[in-house]
């Protein structure tokens, strides 16, 4: 398909349908205070909709409209082929209406709208449709017993699901959460990010047209301690996934744990490691890769690789090509078809990045390239991308997640200190290690903690691995088959067989 220009994008957004209320039991509905928050573009900083800024007695319609649903039957009891076929059904009409729901995307958030596109839209509806073709795929097991008795081993569905998702791959983090709860016959009351709640609502309405029942899926946009807390403890709530901070994760394990003793899954936050050898099978792909891997997506990645660990013997050479790289990727119009990098979300997080920049330049790391605001004339939040050279990893911008376009190179003299630095984090969601020797690939990324190592490449991966973290990283794994555990019980059933 020909790629649109900007104006051809811009000459859709007349007719874009933004809806802006509540999803309960199938329909539409302003939040029961009647109270609403303005949505606003990171673009130009204009007022997309005022949307429904929903609380507790919205969470008690939600929770309960998700309970009939669920204890109707109407979903969690139709056979799984017939569920496959209602998600298959939605991953199509996500996909036909996916040049909209991108320019959503784009014009909530500032991604730039080929992203939009390639990845966000793409991957959503493979996440559907992947856990769709799954769920009539998945057996249960007989216990290796004596003669008897039989033990059945089966899956049920755990009931209500409360999903808490972040603003920086709105649609995809959703889709994470509700396309193995919905496979595994759950009801689910979804929270959007307040700084993007539009593709939330509208994946809503597509769901009901693709048949899901009214009440299995509803979508509550608000605030987090507003609507997000009253999920977390809602008593009538069986589960409870979230994506975002790690501090907002430990809070909601806590008072999630407090409450009913839901099963409760975060996917929290990232400084990933991306290391490099000097006998790295390409520098230049090496270098390329490292400045896409901390800018795409304007940095706003949990898997972003905002450690850059060189062997001080290539160290700044290197360095000059990340710098060089980086100056190919200047934030532009998010609406720009060839845009590398977009808008930042929105004011606070631009104002927190560069609270960060300020800070490692007053820690003495070296400020490479980049370090202020661009495009302030258009009323956005853009920021260029940011290397920083001379970084301990004691320093505050190698500690803590910035998530926003900013780098610290870090050097290293051997393998062991690669290791030793790349370890030393509180977190332990990603990492790439770049080497031609196989040994010592396979090496480093044993001896790595995290949830997922690239070698010699960085962010590979599809719906068949799972993805999550060690340590503060977060607690289960989204994606693959693994995800469907954290959306069922285990029930052991014992048959006598003795005459
Ligand atoms: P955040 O923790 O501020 O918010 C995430 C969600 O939680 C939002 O919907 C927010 O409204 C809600 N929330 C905030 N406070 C809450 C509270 N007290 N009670 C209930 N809900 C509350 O995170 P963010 O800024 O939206 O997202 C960025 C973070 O997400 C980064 O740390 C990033 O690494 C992480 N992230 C992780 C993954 C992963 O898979 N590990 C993927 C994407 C993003």
């Amino acid at each position: 398909m020909k790629q649109k220009s900007r104006s051809e994008w811009e000459h859709m957004i007349p007719n874009l349908k933004i809806s802006h209320q509540a999803i309960i039991d199938g329909r539409p509905v302003d939040s029961a205070s009647g109270e609403t928050f303005d949505c606003i573009s990171p673009i130009d900083g204009k007022k997309l909709a005022s949307v429904a800024r929903c609380g507790a007695e919205d969470v008690e319609r939600a929770v309960a409209a998700a309970r009939k649903a669920f204890e109707s039957g109407v979903w969690a009891n139709m056979p799984p082929v017939g569920r496959k076929k209602v998600l298959q059904r939605f991953a199509m009409i996500i996909a036909d209406h996916g040049e909209e729901l991108a320019l959503l995307e784009t014009l909530d958030m500032g991604k730039p709208i080929g992203d939009s596109l390639a990845v966000d839209v793409a991957a959503t509806v493979r996440c559907f449709d992947w856990n769709a073709e799954a769920i009539d795929k998945v057996y249960g097991e007989i216990a290796p017993t004596g003669q008897t008795e039989l033990g059945l081993i089966t899956r049920e569905p755990l009931g209500v699901i409360g999903a808490i998702v972040p603003w920086n791959f709105p649609m995809l983090m959703a889709a994470w959460k509700l396309a193995p709860a919905l496979a595994t016959g759950n009801s689910v009351v979804l929270k959007p990010s307040e700084k993007s709640p539009l593709t939330a609502i509208r994946l809503a309405e597509l769901a009901l047209e693709a048949g899901l029942p009214p009440g299995v899926f509803n979508v509550l946009p608000g605030f987090g301690k507003e609507a997000g807390e009253p999920i977390a403890t809602h008593m009538d709530v069986d589960g409870l996934v979230f994506t975002g901070s790690t501090p907002v994760g430990k809070h909601l394990l806590s008072i999630a744990a407090l409450s009913n003793m839901k099963r409760t899954f975060v996917e929290c936050g990232g400084k990933s490691p991306n290391i490099v050898f000097a006998d790295a099978p390409d520098l230049e792909t090496a270098a390329n890769a490292a400045a896409s891997a901390i800018f795409f997506n304007q940095g706003e990645v949990c898997t972003a690789a905002s450690r850059l660990l060189v062997h001080k013997s290539i160290k700044d050479d290197f360095v000059d090509e990340v710098v060089k790289a980086a100056g190919t990727m200047q934030p532009m119009h998010p609406l720009e078809p060839d845009a590398a990098m977009g808008a930042m979300v929105d004011d606070i997080q631009t104002e927190r990045v560069m609270g960060y920049v300020k800070r490692g330049t007053k820690e003495g790391a070296t400020l490479r390239c980049g370090g202020h605001r661009a495009k302030v004339e258009e009323n956005g939040y853009y920021i260029e991308p940011t290397v920083f050279d001379q970084v301990t990893n004691k320093m505050k911008i190698a500690r803590e997640e910035i998530f926003g376009p900013v780098l610290s190179c870090i050097s290293f003299s051997d393998e062991d200190e690669a290791v030793r630095i790349a370890n030393d984090t509180p977190y332990g969601l990603a990492a790439a290690v770049w080497t031609s020797d196989l040994s010592r690939a396979h090496r480093v990324a044993r001896k790595i903690r995290a949830g997922s190592v690239w070698v010699n490449y960085y962010d590979g991966g599809d719906m068949t691995a799972p993805f999550g973290g060690f340590k503060q990283s977060g607690t289960g794994r989204d994606k693959s088959l693994h995800a469907l555990e954290k959306y069922t019980e285990m029930k052991a059933t014992w048959i006598n067989l003795g005459s």
